[in-house]
């Protein structure tokens, strides 16, 4: 019995509910609940009228799996109604989705505006490699409407814009920015890798197109590198997939499966992480050896009336800065047991960095100056952790910090 057609429109759903059964539909085979991992590159046409017809696009089915495979699209399709998009498209890793997206919309002599406190390796990649081909860039500090405002040109076609941002974990105004991108003809694009769609939907305020690093929250169990691009139309889904299947950044069926399990607990591990990153953020600056904190909970982030109104939480990244600079971030960084010392975040383990030297190091140090991210900096990635273990083990470490 084939109940597909039983399917409900996980549109109309919470996200908890979207996150479990989105993009999963009965195995038409052996009913398998979950979907088979199908490992192949390529797919048998059952006639040379078939296989011109699905090169054609005139007969769905699959031809070959950088241009789409089942898989693959129980992710895309998972994610995208996740974030109220219209089509989802997987990609190698985060990266791959970005580089997609520039090379969609930028051509020479054409002009994108970015968050200035951008993930390092984005920002690398306009002011280094689209550099070369004759694309200009304006990384400036987005969370200030006016600057955006003031960057536009007349040949400006995208607005990259990453809120949260990494790892000053400053917020910009979406819907006001994507008013200002729609006005001037420009595609905003959101990284939303900070937020996860659990907390944040930025199609829902006005953005043309949401990106995302997988390897972070969607995936979740830091064993996967993944990206993924979701749009608003139809159109915009075919234009992006078009470049994304001939420049090849596209997800293999293995990884996409590991995602769409690991994203089934997204709003359950977003919750946990969230609630231990409020209480380690406010033993942080209760703590008389820290000398700031950052995290959008808190009642001293600057924008945080705005992260009330834009987000509907505020996530499991926190940055702080010590009082003993640079030295004291090394010691509390080695001397926490519980979380890892590693890059990358939305693990369900607790993972800290130190960004000047880790995950901004290639950019110029003026730039990382000017973006806030100061050489003292740590960046703490909360996961799912017992909560009295996380604040022990932090309160340990803070001890053995020089003032
Ligand atoms: C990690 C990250 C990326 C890049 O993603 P990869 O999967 O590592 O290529 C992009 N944006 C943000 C905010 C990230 O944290």
């Amino acid at each position: 019995m084939n109940r597909d057609q039983d399917h409900p429109d996980f549109r109309e759903f919470s996200i908890a509910t979207q996150a479990i059964h989105a993009g999963r539909h009965p195995d038409p085979v052996y009913g398998a609940v979950c979907m088979p991992i199908y490992q192949t590159s390529t797919f048998a046409f059952e006639s040379c009228a078939q296989g011109a017809a699905r090169f054609a696009g005139s007969e769905p089915g699959f031809v070959y799996t950088r241009m789409g495979n089942p898989t693959v699209a129980a992710l895309e399709e998972a994610v995208a109604i996740m974030e109220g998009g219209h089509g989802g498209l997987a990609t190698a890793s985060g990266m791959a989705a970005t580089c997609t997206l520039a090379f969609t919309f930028l051509g020479q002599g054409q002009h994108m505006i970015g968050t200035d406190a951008v993930y390092g390796p984005t920002r690398v990649v306009f002011e280094r490699d689209f550099a070369r081909f004759g694309v200009e860039h304006s990384f400036v500090d987005t969370s200030d409407i006016e600057k955006v405002r003031a960057a536009i040109r007349p040949n400006t076609k995208l607005l990259f814009i990453e809120s949260p941002a990494n790892p000053t974990l400053q917020v910009t105004d979406l819907a006001a920015c994507a008013e200002l991108a729609r006005e001037h003809g420009i595609v905003m694009v959101v990284d939303n890798t900070f937020a996860s769609p659990v907390l944040q939907r930025p199609l829902k305020l006005g953005a043309h197109i949401v990106m995302h690093s997988l390897t972070k929250f969607i995936n979740g169990h830091t064993d996967v590198v993944g990206g993924m691009i979701v749009c608003e139309s139809a159109e915009l889904t075919d234009r992006v997939r078009s470049v994304l299947s001939y420049l090849g950044g596209t997800m293999d069926p293995h990884p996409a499966w590991l995602a769409l399990r690991g994203s089934q607990t997204l709003p359950l591990r977003m919750r946990v992480a969230q609630q231990n990153a409020q209480a380690m953020a406010e033993l942080l600056e209760a703590h008389p050896k820290v000398e700031w904190v950052r995290y959008p909970g808190l009642a001293s982030h600057p924008q945080r009336e705005l992260v009330k109104k834009q987000m509907d939480g505020p996530g499991a990244l926190i940055s702080v800065g010590m009082k003993g600079g640079h030295r004291a971030g090394v010691v509390l960084l080695e001397s926490l047991r519980l979380p890892v010392l590693a890059v990358s975040l939305g693990g369900i383990e607790t993972l800290v960095q130190h960004p000047a030297s880790m995950t901004h190091a290639a950019m110029n140090p003026q730039a990382r100056e000017a973006a806030g991210i100061s050489d003292g900096l740590v960046r703490m990635s909360v996961g799912c952790e017992d909560q009295a273990e996380l604040l022990a083990d932090l309160e340990q470490a803070l001890e053995r910090c020089p003032d």
